[in-house]
């Protein structure tokens, strides 16, 4: 059984705005933080934000195979993720496609607006996810159970083929989305993962500090700052 979340309040800053472009707020030039300002009632309008998640249960894991009802998560990165987890929250996020067409657009009539507000995309799909972490949290410290490490498809140790497996679970057409053949999800400002949930998790290590591009990795040094 699959819930939908659409009960968002996505609200951006000039700040965010420049994170999610990656650029230090620091040290951006008064343009550019401009720029980013100019867009915010834009961004904000064009926002679509929905969530599905569903939660199933683990039956077993087999070396780097975690086996439920209907299908497998198969990877080194599932393995460190999900051992020991009694279920699993399957999740999928989009900020929708309006964002997206009004940056396709932009692009070459305005293009440090279209970046500014691809940039608020990017942020605003983060926030997003973060709120559905939050509910997902709190559910799962009511059943005084704890989270594992948050995982995704197409992350180092999970092959980004696994975004089938996912849509297996999920109805993606009911929140407006869909798998293309190479498995990238369509909106674009979308994104899948998954929790583990049990007894005594942790979810003190990320996959970043099992990946082998971490040290010169800028989208992780970007977040290091977001
Ligand atoms: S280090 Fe970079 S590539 Fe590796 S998981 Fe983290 S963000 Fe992704």
């Amino acid at each position: 059984m699959h819930k939908i979340i659409k009960d968002f309040n996505i609200k951006l800053t000039a700040k965010d705005i420049l994170k999610g472009q990656g650029i230090d707020p620091e040290r951006a030039s008064q343009r550019l933080f401009e720029t980013a300002e100019a867009v915010i009632n834009e961004a904000e309008a064009l926002l679509e934000p929905v969530a599905i998640y569903t939660v199933v249960d683990v039956i077993e894991l087999d070396h780097q195979t975690v086996r439920f009802n209907n299908g497998e998560f198969k990877g080194s990165l599932v393995q460190k993720s999900m051992a020991g987890a009694a279920q699993l929250y399957v999740v999928v996020c989009t900020i929708g496609k309006a964002l997206e067409e009004r940056v396709d657009q932009l692009m070459t009539e305005d293009p440090v607006r279209a970046i500014a507000l691809d940039g608020a995309g990017i942020t605003a799909l983060r926030k997003v996810s973060l709120t559905v972490e939050d509910i997902i949290s709190k559910e799962t410290c009511e059943l005084g159970l704890s989270l594992g490490m948050r995982a995704q498809p197409g992350q180092e140790g999970w092959p980004i083929e696994q975004q089938r497996e996912v849509f297996k679970l999920l109805p993606g057409n009911e929140i407006g989305m869909r798998l293309t053949d190479s498995c990238l999800m369509l909106p674009r400002k979308s994104v899948s993962f998954v929790i583990p949930r049990g007894k005594d998790l942790s979810d003190a290590k990320v996959p970043c500090d099992f990946c082998s591009k971490r040290d010169r990795c800028e989208w992780r040094k970007e977040k290091q700052i977001v």
